[in-house]
C-alpha cells in the first residue's frame, strides 16, 4: 500500500459514522444463521423497534405487511440464493402498528468459494413517495371515471354508450342473441326551460336521468344521456317484447315523479317519447343504422303526439 492509500483509507468509526449519519438504513444478514449481524440505528426512528430487537431474518419478515409478506420473502430468498442483487417494494410494521413503505436494496456477499455468505443491504424509507404515486393513481382512476360520465346528472355519457353497444353489438352477435335499444326524449323541454327557466331545466334533467336509470333492471342493462334531453338503454339478450316492457317501465316511471309542466302540450305533467327496436346483429348490420332507425321510430312517436312508445310493429 502506498502512503497516500494509507492515509485515505478511513478508519472503520469513519465508516460508521458514514452510515449511521445517512437516511438509508443498513445492514447485514449472516445467510448460514438467518440472523441479523448488523442494524443501523435509524431504523429506531423509522420503525420503533430498537437495533437490537431485530435478531433474525423471520423477525424482518413477521414485521412486514401480510399482504406483502409472502410474495417479498419469496422472492428475495430466491433471489439470494442465486446469488443475485436484487431489491423489494414493501410496508413494514411500525411499533405503534402502522405501516411504512420501504425499498430494500439488498447485495448478496460471497465468500472465497463463490458459495453465499451474507446479505448487505440498505432500506430507503419511499412512503411520501409512494404517497405521490397513489394519489396519481387515484387522480387518474378519477379522469378516466370522469370522462365517461355525464357532468350533469353523474349517469354515463354518449362516450360510454358508444363502448358498451360496441361490446354488446358484438357479445350479440357471436352468441347469436338479440339486442334492444330504446331512445327517449323528453317532451316539449323547450317550453319547460323557457317557463321555469335553465336552472330548474337543469334539475329536472337529473331527476328524470335518475328515475329512468332505476329502468335498467338486469345486470348488464345499460343507461346513458345520449345528450341534450334524450337518453338511452342498451338491453342486451332482450328481445322485443321484453324491450317493449321496459320502455312502458320508463314512462311509467316518469309518470311516478309527477314533474309538472305548465306549456307542456301532452297534458300537465313532463312526459317522455320513445323509440324501441331490436335485432340479431349480423355482420351486414351495422350499429350507426341501429341508432338511425331507432331514433326514426322515436321522431314517429313525437309526430304521433308525443307520451308514447313506437316500436318495429
Ligand atoms: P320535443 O317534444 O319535440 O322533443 O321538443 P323539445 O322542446 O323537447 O325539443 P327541442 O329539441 O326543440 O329542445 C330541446 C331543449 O332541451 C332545448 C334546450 O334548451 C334543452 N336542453 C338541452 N340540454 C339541456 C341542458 O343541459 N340543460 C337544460 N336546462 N336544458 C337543456
Ligand atoms: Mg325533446
Ligand atoms: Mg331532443
Amino acid at each position: 500500500m502506498t502512503d497516500i492509500e494509507d492515509r485515505m483509507e478511513p478508519d472503520s468509526a469513519v465508516y460508521k459514522t458514514l452510515l449511521e449519519s445517512t437516511k438509508a438504513i443498513p445492514w447485514k444478514i449472516d445467510w448460514k444463521t438467518m440472523t441479523f449481524a448488523y442494524i443501523g440505528p435509524q431504523i429506531e426512528s423509522l420503525l420503533g423497534w430498537t437495533p437490537a430487537s431485530w435478531i433474525s431474518a423471520q423477525d424482518w419478515a413477521e414485521r412486514m405487511h401480510p399482504e406483502d409478506r409472502d410474495w417479498v420473502v419469496n422472492f428475495c430468498v430466491s433471489q439470494s440464493k442465486a446469488g443475485t442483487d436484487h431489491e423489494a417494494d414493501y410496508r413494514a410494521l411500525t411499533k405503534d402498528g402502522e405501516y411504512v413503505w420501504i425499498r430494500d436494496v439488498v447485495h448478496v456477499v460471497r465468500d472465497e468459494n463463490g458459495e453465499v455468505d451474507s446479505l448487505i443491504g440498505f432500506m430507503f424509507d419511499i412512503s411520501e413517495r409512494k404517497k405521490t404515486e397513489d394519489k396519481l393513481l387515484r387522480l387518474q382512476k378519477e379522469l378516466e371515471d370522469l370522462s365517461f360520465k355525464d357532468g350533469l346528472t353523474g349517469v354515463s355519457n354518449r362516450r360510454m354508450f358508444d363502448s358498451i353497444l360496441e361490446l354488446e353489438w358484438a357479445n350479440a352477435r357471436r352468441n347469436n342473441q338479440p339486442l334492444s335499444l330504446i331512445m327517449l326524449d323528453i317532451d316539449f323541454f323547450k317550453q319547460y326551460n323557457d317557463h321555469y327557466g335553465h336552472i330548474q331545466g337543469d334539475e329536472c334533467l337529473k331527476r328524470v336521468s335518475q328515475a329512468l336509470s332505476l329502468a335498467a333492471t338486469r345486470a348488464r342493462d345499460f343507461f346513458a344521456r345520449y345528450g341534450g334531453e334524450e337518453f338511452v338503454l342498451v338491453l342486451p339478450e332482450t328481445d322485443e317484447e321484453a324491450a317493449l316492457v321496459v320502455a312502458e317501465r320508463c314512462r311509467k316511471l316518469i309518470f311516478k315523479e309527477q314533474i309538472p309542466h305548465a306549456k307542456s302540450e301532452a297534458g300537465q305533467l313532463l312526459t317522455i317519447s320513445l323509440g324501441v327496436g331490436t335485432l340479431v346483429p349480423t355482420h351486414q348490420d351495422e350499429p350507426i343504422r341501429f341508432i338511425e332507425e331507432v331514433d326514426r321510430r322515436l321522431y314517429q312517436a313525437k309526430e304521433k303526439g308525443r307520451n308514447c312508445i313506437v316500436n318495429g310493429t
